[in-house]
């Protein structure tokens, strides 16, 4: 086994911004160990799926993900300027034509995955994923943007990206102005999962969104051996609400391949739940969600949608229909 065999199974890439942040005398490094490969990520268990949060079972169309009835993801790219160990769709991302795929929709799929979008009266958010879409240049960001917000039904146009703090230099002036389609607002969903990911160029790059008009909430994921403890993940949420960002949803880990070694227990993260809660204000606390594998979609964890099993939890969804859940 070897981090050869790592790297031609999953796309490697780390921005200098985090190389920078890393501490190379310090082995358990929180960032090192989100962004390095390690040979842990051959290690796949049976309950791993290269699936885990059940895309594949909503997409009536390439780069469409629709599995409520008034919000759709809309994957245009799946390529990102670094490549999370953990990431839930690690399996589907990656440079051009890695495992065989195109890293972004041909000029046909997107336009059908926007007659998708139009056809759907009932659709009124679109969420941008990937991959990072702040990849994208600020033209074709534009172009997105506008053709979106010319839906008279798409109220909200969402981006999801870690971008701010993986590449901060992409959130020019340009980019931050093409995030407004005439017609819809903009949110922006932050992908950090620890304080140190503020660098002072992160910083900047939150600030020109917040400053240029847009909203911004956070999303994180809870990492064993880099946020599993109530003082970083306090940190973490403190760094957020000090840039002007919504603490939104803390992440189970997902069941993606090869990352059993981030996983937590769910046990162990609502332990962390009712610690953080002790100290941080209702605006700075998160949620803490699951996706239900299998595409059944996210629910919250603090809640009456788990229930202890013998053999571990069982989750409802939000059709009332409850699955086992096996890891943690
Ligand atoms: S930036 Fe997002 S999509 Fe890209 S590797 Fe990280 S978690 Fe996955």
């Amino acid at each position: 086994m070897s981090l050869e065999e790592v790297a031609r199974r999953y796309a490697v890439a780390v921005s200098p911004v985090l190389l920078a942040l890393i501490d190379p005398a310090d082995p358990a490094d929180p960032i090192a160990r989100q962004f390095l490969p390690s040979i842990k990520e051959l290690n796949i268990l049976p309950e791993e799926r290269a699936d885990p949060i059940g895309d594949a079972a909503h997409s009536p169309a390439p780069g469409i993900v629709h599995r409520h009835p008034d919000r759709v993801l809309f994957k245009t790219v799946s390529a990102c300027p670094v490549y999370c160990r953990f990431c839930f769709r690690r399996e589907m991302i990656g440079p051009s034509n890695n495992k065989g795929h195109d890293n972004k929709l041909s000029p046909d799929q997107f336009e059908a995955a926007l007659s998708y979008i139009a056809g759907q009266a009932q659709i009124r958010e679109v969420i941008l994923t990937g991959g990072d879409p702040f990849i994208l240049s600020p033209r074709r960001v534009e172009e997105i943007s506008i053709r979106l917000a010319s839906i008279p039904h798409v109220k909200l146009i969402r981006w999801h990206t870690r971008v701010p703090v993986t590449d901060p230099a992409r959130v020019s002036d340009d980019l931050v102005a093409a995030l407004h389609g005439p017609g819809a607002v903009t949110w922006v969903a932050v992908h950090a999962n620890h304080a140190r990911e503020f660098s002072p160029s992160a910083r900047a790059a939150v600030a020109r969104l917040v400053d240029g008009g847009i909203a911004l909430v956070s999303q994180s994921v809870l990492l064993k051996g880099v946020n599993d403890d109530v003082e970083t993940l306090a940190d973490l949420m403190h760094a957020f609400v000090e840039n002007r960002v919504k603490p939104y949803y803390l992440h189970h880990g997902d069941l993606a391949p090869g990352t059993s070694h981030f996983r937590t227990r769910i046990e162990d993260g609502l332990a962390l739940m009712k610690q953080l809660r002790a100290r941080l204000s209702g605006l700075e606390m998160p949620a803490y969600m699951l996706d239900i594998p299998g595409g059944f979609g996210k629910v919250p964890l603090e809640s009456d949608h788990l229930q202890k099993t013998t053999t571990g939890y069982r989750v409802r969804d939000i059709q009332g229909q409850w699955h086992d859940y096996i890891a943690g």
